[in-house]
């Protein structure tokens, strides 16, 4: 008899859809953390990401093993599941709770200590607290920051001082309340040794997109040489980080979340990405000036009927265009996008796409062309399909996976969530 597999093979999000254990492993860090970070703060009263296993139902978390994600189920589950582990596998925030209570060391308390301090020396500060219960306003219940500072025209700064592990589960609900609080919030790190980063810290960094902010002797000096608090800051950089630079509190950008970072190394990382991924694609559409030869892009050799993946890929390009408000045909000598998708429509050779265009349309800033007559076209040649004439590429063709990986930003949930979550979703793609 064949062991049953004990791990989740596939989870489904709600929302984004299914994710299979072998694309969380593929994923960037980054990536899974985000994900990792969005079901835990659903957990912490957010609205986040609720994931299930794809068996059971049941929901899922992800827990990393040897540096890994894995999918897990949350206490409680159905144990008849053939994926269930057991109750061994405890959630972070049973772990967590061994170690609640406020495990106030000595040398913890001198760090807050000596924030607090430093902090004092900025002309602008106003007051401080270390350790003090803070009230809530909106929440039910309040929380007791490492460090509790008011600058004058910044307002109130709450600092969480790190030393040892801090769970997911108590990071999640942290961040949760001062941003339902509107108070930006610093997890400042004792110390960051980049070959050798436990999960619980990646999780903080992870929050700060990619930043890990350290008061280490450099910083305490260079803080008392300027009176004002700063930070050794170590910047993602690909799996792995920038050497540091020191960072005054006040050259940090807050965003909507109130976890401040110095630059974002999670956005602006993936759109770099994928711009660098069109780019030949944007330079052979350039050069496409007889639009009966082929475009010249390697990873196009693959499609045996080349012309029509060629005119696919310049009409995509020409909805994005016409959605980022530059409108440029790509694909044909039309005056225009419409033209030129009402002819394709019209003549068959992008018929099979209509269903992959339309989703691109609809998940742009230019969803409203679905109005006009380009969307009656595509309706005719999707309904074609239910008749029989025309048969449409669904979501595992090798076209609809060759755009999602040019377009990630509008036909990848996953990424497009993401950027969203980030505020870093692109104009054009909203
Ligand atoms: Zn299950």
């Amino acid at each position: 008899m064949l062991k049953p597999s004990r791990i989740i093979q596939e989870v489904i999000f709600d929302d984004l859809g299914p994710l299979s254990i072998s694309d969380l492993i593929k994923m960037p860090r980054a990536g899974w953390e985000a994900l990792r970070a969005g079901i835990t703060d659903h957990r912490s009263g957010k609205p986040g990401l609720i994931a299930r296993c794809l068996l059971c139902q049941g929901d899922v978390y992800i827990r990393t093993a040897k540096n890994k994600p894995l999918f897990a189920h949350y206490a409680g589950s159905n144990p008849s599941c053939p994926w269930f582990t057991g109750d061994n596998q405890k959630p972070d925030n049973v772990r967590a709770g061994q170690y609640q209570g406020r495990q106030e060391s000595e040398a913890h308390r001198r760090m807050c200590d000596l924030i607090e301090e430093l902090a004092k020396a900025d002309s602008r500060y106003v007051k401080s607290a270390v350790d003090a219960y803070l009230p809530p306003t909106k929440a039910d219940f309040g929380r007791y920051p490492d460090v509790l500072i008011e600058w004058e025209g910044v307002g109130e700064f709450a600092i969480e001082y790190q030393m040892s592990h801090t769970f997911q589960t108590e990071v999640s609900q942290r961040c949760v309340h001062y941003e339902r609080e509107g108070i930006p919030l610093l997890w400042v790190l004792s110390s960051f040794d980049t070959n050798h980063i436990p999960q619980a810290v990646s999780d903080v960094v992870h929050r700060h997109r990619g930043n890990a902010f350290v008061m280490d002797q450099q910083a305490v000096q260079a803080s008392r040489e300027t009176k004002t608090l700063v930070f050794n800051c170590y910047l993602a950089e690909g799996e792995g980080y920038a050497p540091p630079i020191l960072v005054r509190f006040d050259a940090l950008t807050i965003p909507n979340t109130k976890l401040p970072y110095y630059e974002d190394r999670q956005a602006s990382a993936m759109l770099e990405e994928v711009n660098a991924r069109r780019l030949p694609y944007f330079k052979a559409l350039r050069r496409w000036g007889d639009r009966m030869k082929n475009l010249d892009i390697d990873e196009l050799e693959q499609f045996p009927e080349r012309q029509r993946i060629d005119r696919l890929v310049a009409a995509a390009f020409s909805l994005v265009a016409d959605a980022a408000g530059k409108p440029e045909n790509f694909a044909s000598d039309h005056p225009n996008t419409a033209g030129m998708m009402n002819t394709y429509q019209n003549s068959g050779s992008l018929a099979p796409y209509a269903a992959l265009l339309t989703t691109l349309i609809q998940n742009t800033a230019a969803k409203k062309v679905l109005r006009s007559s380009v969307g009656d076209h595509l309706k005719r040649s999707i309904v074609g399909h239910r008749k029989g004439d025309i048969v449409q590429v669904d979501e595992t063709s090798p076209e609809w996976t060759l755009l999602k990986e040019l377009f990630p930003e509008a036909l990848d949930p996953f990424v497009r969530r993401r950027l969203s979550d980030l505020g870093m979703l692109p104009a054009w793609a909203l």
